[in-house]
Formats: C-alpha cells, sequence, structure tokens
C-alpha cells in the first residue's frame, strides 16, 4: 500500500508493476496448493474440528506475511499488497477462528515493521476485515457469494482510507488498481481452494473405492492382495505369529434361490457386521469374492487362530439375519478355514492356499466346522 501501510523507503519501478502482480498471484497458488496437501485433506469449512482451523489461520498468516512482503508497486509512492486475500480466504471457508488468527499475525507483523501512528490506518483496515469476515462467512452460505461480499467491502474500506491519506489525483488511480488487483487476486485463490478441495475429496473417494468392497464397505480382493503381501515381507523376519481365515457360507446358493439375489446380498452385508464385531480391532477383515470372506489377525498363532475362527462360527450361527421381506429371521452356518505362519516348510506367500484347503476340509467335513491345515493332513 502507500506508504500508511507500510514501513521504510522503496524503489518503486513502475515497470514491475506487472511482474509484481504475477509474483503475487504465483505465490498466492503455491501456497494455496501447499495448504492442500498438507492442511485441507479434508475440506476446510465452518464445521472443520477446531485443531484444522487453528492450522489454517496460522499458515494463512503466514502467507499474508509472505505477500506483506512482495509487494506491487503502482507508481513511485504508491505500492499495494494482496495481504487480504489470505483473511478473504479464511473468511470465506474457514469461519471467524482462523480468519481472526490470520488477521492477528498479519497485524503483528504489520507491528513488528513498523511501530508507528502510521500504522494506524493498516491495522485498522485489518480489523475492519476480520470483522466483516467473520460476519460475511456467517450470514451468507455460498463460497463465492462470500467472496464477492468480501472483494466489495475490503474495496470499500480501501478506497475510503485511501481517499483521506491521498491526493485526489493520485487516491482514486491507486483505488481502481487496488480492485482490480484484490478482485483477480481473490478469483484466482477462491477458484484454486475450490478446485483442490474438490480434487482431494475425489483422490480421498476413489482410494477408498479402490480398497473396499461396494456392498459390505469391508477391504476387498486388491486389498487382501496387497495386505497379505505386506505381511509376508514383514513377518518372517520378525519371527512373530500371524494367521488367516477363509471363510465360506454354507449353502449360499439355496439362500438366492428360495429368497432372491437382493435378499442374499442383505445377509451378506449383516454378516460382515458380526465379522468384524468377532475380530480385534487391529485384525482386518476382507470380502475375497462372492460369499468368501478372509480376514487377518496379527501377531495370532494357530491355537488362538482356531479360537478366534470357532468364536466367529458360533456368533454367525447364532445370529438371527433379517431378510426384508420375510417375517421370520434365517440361520447361516459358515465354514472357516485356518492357515498360521510360521508353519513348516511353508512361507507366509502360501498362507491363503493353506487356509484355503483347510475350508475345503471343512466343507468336507460336512460344513459349519472350523479346519486347520493338521485336519487337513
Ligand atoms: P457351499 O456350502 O459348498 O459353499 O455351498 P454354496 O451354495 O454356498 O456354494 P456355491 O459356490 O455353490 O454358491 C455360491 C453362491 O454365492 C452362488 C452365487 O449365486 C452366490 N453369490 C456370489 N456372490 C454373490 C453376491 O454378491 N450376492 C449374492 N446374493 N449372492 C452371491
Ligand atoms: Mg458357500
Ligand atoms: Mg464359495
Amino acid at each position: 500500500m502507500h506508504s500508511f501501510l507500510r514501513a521504510g523507503k522503496h524503489e518503486v519501478v513502475e515497470d514491475f508493476m506487472l511482474s509484481g502482480f504475477f509474483i503475487n498471484i504465483t505465490i498466492l497458488i503455491s501456497f494455496i496448493y501447499l495448504f492442500h496437501r498438507l492442511l485441507y485433506k479434508t475440506p476446510l469449512s465452518t464445521s472443520s474440528p477446531v485443531k484444522q482451523k487453528l492450522a489454517a489461520g496460522i499458515a494463512s498468516g503466514f502467507l499474508g506475511l509472505v505477500l506483506l512482503v512482495y509487494t506491487i508497486p503502482l507508481n513511485e509512492t504508491t505500492i499495494i499488497d494482496l495481504r487480504l486475500v489470505p483473511v478473504t480466504l479464511m473468511a470465506v471457508f474457514g469461519g471467524w477462528m482462523p480468519t481472526l488468527i490470520t488477521g492477528g499475525i498479519l497485524a503483528f507483523g504489520r507491528l513488528l515493521m513498523d511501530f508507528s501512528m502510521s500504522s494506524v490506518p493498516a491495522i485498522l483496515l485489518l480489523g475492519l476485515s476480520v470483522g466483516s469476515g467473520a460476519l460475511i462467512h456467517a450470514l451468507v452460505q455460498n463460497v463465492w457469494q462470500r467472496a464477492g461480499w468480501m472483494v466489495l467491502v475490503t474495496n470499500v474500506y480501501m478506497t475510503l482510507l485511501l481517499s483521506q491519506l491521498l491526493p485526489f489525483d493520485k487516491w482514486a488511480a491507486a483505488a481502481l488498481f487496488y480492485s482490480f488487483a484484490s478482485l483477480l487476486g481473490t478469483a484466482i485463490a477462491v477458484y484454486m481452494f475450490v478446485h483442490l478441495t474438490q480434487v482431494n475429496q475425489m483422490f480421498n473417494r476413489y482410494q477408498y473405492q479402490a480398497y473396499r468392497d461396494n456392498l459390505t464397505t469391508l477391504y476387498n480382493q486388491r486389498a487382501f492382495q496387497e495386505l497379505l503381501g505386506q505381511a509376508a515381507e514383514e513377518y518372517p523376519a520378525s519371527n512373530r505369529p500371524l494367521s488367516l481365515l477363509v471363510l465360506d457360507i454354507d449353502y449360499f446358493k439355496q439362500i438366492n434361490d428360495t429368497y432372491g439375489h437382493l435378499e442374499g446380498d442383505m445377509v451378506l452385508k449383516q454378516l460382515s457386521h458380526v465379522i468384524v464385531a468377532s475380530i480385534r480391532p487391529d485384525d482386518v477383515a476382507f470380502r475375497i469374492g462372492g460369499e468368501e470372506f478372509g480376514m487377518i489377525l496379527y501377531d495370532c498363532d494357530e491355537t488362538h487362530a482356531l479360537t478366534i475362527a470357532e468364536r466367529i462360527r458360533t456368533d454367525v450361527a447364532r445370529t438371527p439375519f433379517i431378510l426384508s421381506g420375510q417375517p421370520a429371521p434365517q440361520f447361516i452356518t459358515v465354514s472357516i478355514g485356518v492357515g498360521s505362519y510360521p508353519a513348516p516348510e511353508k512361507n507366509v506367500h502360501a498362507l491363503y492356499e493353506l487356509a484355503d484347503q483347510a475350508l475345503y476340509q471343512a466343507k468336507r467335513q460336512g460344513r459349519n466346522c472350523v479346519c486347520s491345515p493338521e485336519s487337513v493332513s
């Protein structure tokens, strides 16, 4: 801004006006990108946790300080900067708390640069912008409308202040250029913010979907392969036990044939709840495919795994499964195969094969039971 907002003498070269503007825009874009990588993996909004709002306020305050340093020379006597854009961003997305923190950091930084009467208008402008930002956030719902109101309000404050401090022929041009710069700067910053928020949301959703089974929301076959592969690398070296359960519903085809595929799906969903409730929080359950489920039990030897498998089997047999079109609940049974590491001459890669063979043994034995590799031999 004009010297009332800034301390010290500046060499102002008009040719630098455009490059100064581009530098400011570039700073805005790179910081907003960085913030979205680090702080806004879940979007910043009114309902964000206090911790995220605090971090957002501090980060935006820092961005404001950087913008305070990289100024845009307008002419020999007037320089402007885009310090109010981070305040606007917080008012648009985060609410009063990050807006206040950003404003506070900027005021503090401004006073550190120059503690004198000439700082008064700068602090006043910040205070008014923060207060208006908090109010606009509370009163206006749409982010673009909030941004529009912020640009309007901060430009009114700026124009009024400039009119008090500059001769007429200077303030009109300064106010006009500031309006243009702040409008464009805010538009680009808000666009980046909205766009990166969408990118993060899509990334989170696709990452979730890539590893989850659509019907049960358990981990899927891809996650099963990856986690088993990971364990295969880690466990043999550490000499810790690891177990795998493979579970298959008995005579599931009959449920589909009798009540229909959709009712069969309901059974699969409810079964996933029974499975999750029967294992420890650190263990992981998967729908490997169809009506076959897998459970990786970390640091769990075969004896313990057999106990857990037996518990799951009895939990399932006791559970009344509710079908939407049937007044009476249905009861199902499951067969479970157990594979454990360490096992003689077997590495963890072969665990699935081991558990699968045990599962087939359980089916051969008449179903509704648990088998280990010993039962196979
Ligand atoms: P077994 O005791 O030998 O396992 O008998 P089963 O009937 O359970 O085994 P089978 O392999 O003959 O049938 C599995 C059935 O699982 C056939 C298929 O219709 C059903 N199924 C597979 N995926 C789904 C699904 O996503 N939804 C529903 N409703 N059924 C499925
Ligand atoms: Mg089956
Ligand atoms: Mg099957």
